[in-house]
């Protein structure tokens, strides 16, 4: 292809990204390929010959577009959102037009240069707390791929903190007596950070009346049992906003507990909900204030509610020389004169691979394009639309609340009316079902309740089950959700679970009439 037919194609395509989102509205939200429908329909092996770029593009309509999930579709309602934008998308045309590896600062100074004051505008942004800013040279950001990735790097970072302040004192700490500490709510990037290691895990108990969020309790009684028999808690993987149900961890608490255990690093993974953090409205309840005096690391992904195109996790430190001592590797080849003098910021020493991409352009482009204000009514917008989607649940004969809804995120099931809905008490109830029969009987009408909405061609949701229950979660941010999808969504809910609650009530008279009969 040359400089001429990119125009025409580049053209092209723009147009068809375009027609994309102007006809995304109509398009079922979720593929319904099967598995392995994509090989029969392409060569086995590339095409001898070039081919012409209009019969590729082509092809992508015909083969890759039914294949696919439309995150930005607005009746997206599962997992959590990945709101983009056309910034976003931008931000990453320029940015893999002139492609480079910024592994470094002279590979590219720009791209060093950018990243370090976006992830400034970023953490201002939210509300984080000097330290954690580039400018103030202790602390500072860096643009990682995922928050998986965040939590590895700072679990590194926290590793090597610990190993080189007890390596004397305790020459004969094992590496194999070092523990992670999650919750059982922890996103499963704690899990992998232990298994990459190499390192034990251990997942602290929540409860149902905690809301799912961890408390200082727990966390100072499995401390004393852990150092007892000599095991080492490095690091402790701290929730806001859990991926199942929102759950805060009680970061006061933790804090507090923390303060007789300073050699235990706090990382917050609040991958999904510390977007909010834009809202000051929200920094009560994610406590922002104990994230700032508290945390060694903190995470959010601007690739989910966000509005910058996937990949964008931004991760923060308060120590950035104890991050890049962990991760500092430099063969003579990549020596460069103000690496050495450290003028400079060398981000290849703080994520795990050597070479990055440009993903500062992107957020760079969508912080002017929306500015700040842009960018909290987004975040507002979807959480009205959530407090919109709980007053129709509220009335609902049919369906109840499992647990507070937090920011845009609903968590709920399907229950015939006696069960008390979103009153405080709820969550009560439900823990008493356990001892009975009732909670299986529940579980599995929800599961038939879920298999419904999952059949359903006009919204995508995911189910959970949060301490044994099993639940539905709503979860709004798209883009283009307004409350005419929110309301649309919330009447095939509805639908779907009058109909299994019919049939529910159906089978237990059937079931009743046949004992009477015996
Ligand atoms: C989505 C999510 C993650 C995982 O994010 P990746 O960036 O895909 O690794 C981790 N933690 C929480 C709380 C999440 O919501």
């Amino acid at each position: 292809m040359d400089v001429e037919q990119f125009r025409k194609a580049g053209y092209a395509a723009i147009d068809r990204i375009c027609d994309y989102y102007t006809t995304l509205q109509s398009q079922p939200v979720s593929s319904s390929v099967q598995p392995g429908y994509l090989a029969p329909l392409l060569p086995t092996q590339p095409p001898t010959q070039g081919e012409d770029f209009s019969i590729i593009a082509a092809d992508y309509d015909k083969y890759i577009m039914p294949g696919l999930t439309h995150w930005q579709h607005p009746s997206f309602f599962a997992y959590f959102p990945t709101a983009a934008s056309f910034e976003g998308i931008l931000g990453d045309l320029y940015a893999t037009a002139a492609p480079h590896p910024g592994f470094n600062w002279s590979c590219s100074p720009a791209s060093t240069e950018l990243e370090a004051i976006v992830m400034d505008w970023a953490a201002k942004l939210l509300g984080l707390a000097p330290a954690f800013h580039n400018a103030c040279g202790t602390g500072g950001g860096a643009l990682q791929t995922t928050a998986s990735d965040s939590a590895l790097v700072a679990a590194v970072a926290a590793r090597e903190r610990f190993v080189s302040t007890h390596s004397e004192s305790d020459a004969q700490t094992p590496l194999n007596s070092l523990v992670i500490y999650v919750t059982t709510q922890t996103h499963s990037l704690g899990l992998k950070a232990a298994r990459v290691l190499g390192l034990q895990v251990r997942a602290l108990e929540v409860t149902t009346e905690d809301r799912y969020a961890l408390r200082g309790e727990t966390l100072r009684a499995a401390l004393e049992e852990d150092l007892a028999v000599g095991r080492k808690p490095f690091i402790l993987m701290a929730t806001v906003g859990t991926t199942s149900s929102g759950a805060v961890d009680n970061l006061p608490e933790i804090q507090a507990v923390l303060a007789d255990y300073p050699e235990i690093w706090l990382h917050i993974d609040a991958a999904w909900a510390g977007i909010a953090l834009c809202c000051p409205e929200t920094r009560d309840e994610l406590y922002l204030d104990a994230i700032n005096a508290a945390a060694d690391s903190f995470c959010t992904n601007f690739h989910k509610w966000g509005l910058v195109n996937f990949d964008a996790s931004t991760l923060w430190v308060r120590d950035r020389l104890t991050l890049t001592r962990a991760l500092d590797i430099t063969p003579p080849f990549l020596r460069t004169a103000h690496g050495d003098s450290g003028a400079v910021i060398d981000y290849r020493n703080w994520h795990l691979a050597l070479g990055r991409r440009f993903r500062s352009l992107k957020l760079w482009f969508v912080l002017r394009g929306f500015g700040v204000q842009g960018f909290q009514a987004h975040v507002r917008a979807g959480i009205k639309l959530n407090n919109t989607f709980n007053a129709l649940l509220a009335n609902s004969e049919v369906l109840q609340l499992i647990t507070p809804p937090s920011l845009a995120l609903t968590v709920f099931r399907a229950a015939p009316k006696s069960t008390p809905n979103g009153r405080a008490g709820a969550e009560a109830e439900i823990e008493k079902e356990k001892d009975g029969n009732e909670l299986t009987h529940l579980n599995a009408l929800n599961a038939s309740f879920f298999a419904r909405l999952a059949r359903r061609p006009d919204l995508a949701i995911t189910q959970t089950v949060l301490n044994g229950v099993f639940c539905v979660r709503f979860a709004i941010g798209a883009a283009r959700t307004t409350e005419a999808h929110v309301r649309a969504a919330f009447e095939v809910i509805e639908e779907e679970a009058r109909a299994v609650v019919k049939e529910d009530l159906e089978a237990r008279e059937t079931a009743t009439a046949a004992v009477v009969h015996v």
